[in-house]
């Protein structure tokens, strides 16, 4: 067992990043703790309203200039960004797993995901360009132009730490725009250390801020007359909350909110690749992702349920969880002792409601010596119906709930019971059984022998039903819209 070295050996204050310096922040200050050694690493502010005020000031004097600069000058922001995070990608990696809490290789999983936003969003020039027709009318021309709009915030979750608000920074400055993001406050490490990359990169003061806090920071950027439209991604009641509060002040809003993410198996399956596909599913990042399988469903009969399940359950019993800085460990703590907790509460509301858990993460076998404090080892109900607790709601841990249909078309309106309508997967050898489930299941991702449907950052994210509020998506040219408005221009010279 070797643990790698670790980036942050005495605690950081975390500081805000506002208008091209590091401001120390008057407001109150909490603990960030390493969720598997439960050392504090960090101890971050929540912002006082002045102090968010100031960014959303800097960003509104910073705009002017920022839009007015090429589009391919502002590109060029970007390439020292990527080339700088492409230097510090090891560091920035651990960073994550020490915050989160992830394994390293899920850390760099992330780190490479990020630097792809940045380095699609550098194809502004041209995913920037409008469109224009001559002669609508006898000597009239018209265009439609993409002009930006000011100030955008982007309110993330705790989950995805560095990658999340890269989704949308990279294209909100490309596009002219200035951004200030408000990282989690559970684990803001990650977008501290882009803020310190951005400023190696030499952007424009303003340009591209950070301010720490939760709620209160949250509503006093959605609800200012100076910004302009939110990103926001998180839990499904907080998404609907901002989508309904960004509406009511006429702003523009992309709200990726929660999930419960099916996961079909078809009898003629290959068996051989899709157990690996979902161990990782379900437990990757300690299934506390947003394309996180949470819902297993067996189409087939007794044998081909019991056999799959046998060999199922096994493999997840093997399962190293520690410390994720050890390469090999596979499975990392929960972020926090709330997430264990949570999790925890519904292990007892399944058993309660009669879902037969086959394998209890509740007792806990670690690589190495650490607190137990956020650590769980994966568990699997059988059993398990849509309308329990277990089968319908967001566990966001590494539990399984294992549920049986007897027809694709059956396991589809299974599906569709469920409110949420993130990410579907099938896994099947027939094209028919694919194409069935890709028409017809109402998920805005769906995965076909893939167990994590995660769009690259030239696609949009989807999301649809109680899992995204908004039209655009974030990343790509979904992103690219998001943050422009498209002018039209009709013009004649007489
Ligand atoms: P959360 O909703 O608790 O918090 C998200 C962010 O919103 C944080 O920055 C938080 O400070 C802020 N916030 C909290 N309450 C607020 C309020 N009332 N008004 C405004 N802002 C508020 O989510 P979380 O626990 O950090 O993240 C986990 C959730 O995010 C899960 O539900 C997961 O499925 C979801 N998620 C979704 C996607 C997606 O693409 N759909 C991606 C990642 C995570």
């Amino acid at each position: 067992m070797t643990i790698l070295q670790e980036p942050i050996t005495d605690p950081i204050v975390v500081r805000n990043y506002v208008g091209g310096e590091w401001l120390r922040s008057d407001g109150e200050y909490h603990d960030i703790m390493d969720p598997a050694r439960q050392r504090v690493i960090a101890h971050a502010p929540t912002s006082t309203d002045d102090e968010v005020n100031q960014a959303i000031e800097e960003a509104r004097e910073a705009f002017p200039e920022w839009r007015s600069t090429p589009p391919v000058t502002r590109a060029r922001y970007l390439h020292r960004l990527r080339e700088l995070m492409e230097e510090n990608f090891e560091e920035l990696s651990r960073i994550q797993t020490m915050e989160h809490g992830k394994t390293i290789d899920e850390s760099r999983g992330e780190t490479r995901r990020g630097i792809e936003q940045v380095e699609v969003a550098s194809g502004i020039p041209s995913l920037m360009m409008g469109y224009n027709l001559e002669d609508i009318a006898s000597g009239i021309d018209e265009y439609v132009i993409r002009q930006p709009l000011g100030t955008f915030a982007i309110i993330a979750p705790f989950n995805f730490p560095f990658m999340v608000p890269l989704w949308f920074a990279p294209y909100a400055v490309a596009t002219g725009n200035c951004v200030i993001v408000k990282p989690s406050p559970r684990d803001p490490i990650s977008q501290i250390k882009i803020a310190e990359l951005v400023d190696e990169a030499d952007f424009p003061p303003g340009v591209w801020q950070v301010v720490n806090g939760g709620t209160d920071a949250s509503t006093t950027l959605i609800d200012h007359p100076d910004v302009e439209g939110v990103a926001f991604v998180g839990s499904t009641p907080v998404a609907r909350e901002v989508y309904k509060r960004a509406g009511a002040a006429g702003k523009r809003a992309i709200a990726q909110g929660g999930a419960k993410n099916y996961v079909v198996v078809m009898p003629d399956a290959n068996t051989r690749a899709t157990i690996p596909a979902l161990l990782t599913s379900f437990y990757g990042n300690a299934g506390q992702r947003c394309l996180s399988g949470a819902n297993l469903l067996i189409v087939g009969d007794d044998s081909f349920h019991d056999s799959f399940m046998d060999e199922l359950s096994q493999a997840s019993a093997r399962i190293r969880v520690g410390y994720g800085l050890d390469e090999s460990v596979q499975m990392g703590p929960m972020q926090s002792p709330d997430g264990k907790d949570r999790v925890l509460g519904y292990i007892e509301q399944g058993v309660d409601d009669g879902a037969r858990l086959r394998l209890d993460g509740r007792s806990l076998d670690l690589v190495g010596e650490y607190p137990e404090t956020c650590f769980l080892n994966p568990s699997i109900f059988e059993d398990v119906e849509p309308d329990m607790a277990v089968g319908r709601e967001e566990i966001f841990g590494p539990v399984m709930s294992v549920l049986r249909a007897g027809t694709l078309q059956e396991a589809i309106d299974t599906i569709h019971t469920n409110p949420f309508g993130n990410s579907a997967c099938i896994f099947t050898t027939s094209g028919r059984n694919a194409r069935e489930f890709q028409y017809n299941t109402q998920a805005g991702n769906i995965g076909v022998n893939i167990g994590i449907a995660a769009p690259m950052a030239f696609f949009p994210f989807g999301g649809m039903k109680d899992s995204f509020f908004g039209t655009l998506h974030g990343q790509g040219p979904d992103a690219v819209r998001f943050f422009t408005e498209g002018k039209v221009v009709v013009q004649r010279w007489l």
